[in-house]
């Protein structure tokens, strides 16, 4: 096992059995569950930042885990998913210990209303959700018999915490991983190697160059992933685009109860309509609805929301706009919009045919495409496993 992530170093220059190209969740999880499938061939993790890379959905997802899901065998998925996280933070060391909240979701979305006759699902309103959660009356308005349907299953996750775990677990399993360092495809069976560095005058240059080749290839590239093998390779990944997702934040307020852990805000996961809210540490992200896949060439471009330049995508201001009756933390001024895109948190993800993640091999190649898309957390980590179980046949 060699890591690989100083300016100073070598890079590797060798054949490998596996190549993983991006070190986001789902790259590391497809790259761990090889090691635990075929221990005996080598690997190479890389990425071109850290681990996770700043630049990856991984990096800020809200990572809002749940099982409302219509077919079983994601439901199934999720649940898996969520006692591997469960196991994670009873067992695991201090960092995994902190990357599960199990709070619940409670969701009143007709979907998910529909699925409450399920066994894991319980049927409740929005006086249950008040009574146990005050706060829920500050930052929701309905009648108190509205119905919500409570996963007490979902909850939200560290993600980035999640996917460091897994790597240093992948490391320790035997792989190789290289960091800051950005790959691209020398034909379909190698990489081009260029370790990153910056300069004083803070410009991003390339320090160093090597060769990998590899027997099979895997590139969890998040957003970039299908314009690497398009472009590179020549191959189109059917249906494939990607999509910038921001999620304003809800500030800390006088008037809103903090939980028993001190700074965190006493909140389940709530899913009302088709926003999420979800606490985050002593105020609460919004989780829009996902937009559409981008069109090509898009860059994010914020809007007007009563009248003021706001970073949110304008094609979200409008949904914003319309809930602002039922959710009157919408007009608090603690709602961060930010001024700019820029000043807004939010990342590109690729975002798969189907809207969920997805494995394709590109054409004849010795090279499979894995991607994410809006519910990457909860049912990415299934994708990635069943395409280490299918490479390591
Ligand atoms: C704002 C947002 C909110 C989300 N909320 C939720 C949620 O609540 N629930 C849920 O289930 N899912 C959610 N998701 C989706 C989920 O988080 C993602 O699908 C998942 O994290 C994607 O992981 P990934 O490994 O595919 O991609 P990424 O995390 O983007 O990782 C891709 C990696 O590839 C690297 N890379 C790219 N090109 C190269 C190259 N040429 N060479 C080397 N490295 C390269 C990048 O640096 C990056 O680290 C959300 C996503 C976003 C963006």
């Amino acid at each position: 096992m060699s890591v690989f992530n100083r300016a100073d170093q070598d890079l590797p220059e060798k054949e490998y059995d596996f190549l993983v190209v991006g070190a986001g969740l789902l790259g590391v999880l497809c790259a761990w569950h090889l090691r635990r499938c075929a221990p005996g061939r080598s690997l190479l993790l890389m990425d071109q930042g850290g681990l996770p890379s700043e630049e990856g959905a991984t990096h800020l997802s809200p990572a809002v885990h749940h099982h409302f899901f219509a077919a079983a065998g994601r439901r199934q998925a999720a649940a898996e998913w969520g006692e591997t996280l469960r196991g994670l933070a009873e067992a695991g060391d201090a960092e995994a210990r902190s990357a599960w909240r199990p709070l619940g979701y409670w969701s009143n979305a007709p979907e998910d209303l529909a699925l409450v006759n399920d066994e894991i699902f319980e049927r409740r309103t929005f006086a249950d959700l008040c009574a146990s959660h005050p706060n829920a009356a500050l930052l929701f308005s309905h009648p108190p018999d509205a119905p919500f349907a409570l996963d007490p299953r979902g909850g939200y996750a560290h993600s980035e915490a999640v996917a460091y775990y897994f790597a240093l677990a992948t490391v320790r399993a035997g792989a190789d991983l290289c960091l800051n360092s950005r790959a691209a495809f020398d034909g379909p069976a190698g990489l081009r190697l260029e370790r990153l560095s910056v300069n004083r005058r803070m410009e991003v240059f390339v320090e160093r160059r090597s060769r990998v080749r590899g027997r099979r290839i895997v590139v969890a590239a998040g957003a970039w992933g299908a314009g690497m093998i398009e472009h590179q390779l020549g191959e189109a990944i059917p249906g494939a685009g990607r999509c910038y997702q921001q999620f304003p934040r809800i500030g800390r307020d006088p008037a809103l109860l903090q939980g028993a852990e001190g700074d965190l805000l006493d909140l389940p996961v709530v899913r009302d309509g088709d926003f999420v809210l979800r606490p985050h540490r002593d105020g609460a992200l919004l989780v829009p609805p996902w937009p559409p896949p981008d069109p090509e060439g898009y860059a994010p471009t914020g809007g007007r929301f009563l009248g003021v330049p706001v970073g949110l995508r304008r094609e979200l201001l409008a949904r914003l706009a319309a809930r602002m009756d039922d959710f009157p933390a919408l007009s608090w001024p603690t709602l961060n919009l930010g001024k700019t895109p820029a000043a807004l948190r939010g990342a590109w993800d690729a975002f798969p045919a189907s809207g969920f993640p997805e494995w394709h091999r590109a054409g004849d190649h010795p090279v499979w495409w894995l991607a994410g898309g809006p519910q990457g957390f909860a049912l990415g980590p299934a994708c990635a496993q069943s395409l280490a179980e299918h490479l390591a046949l």
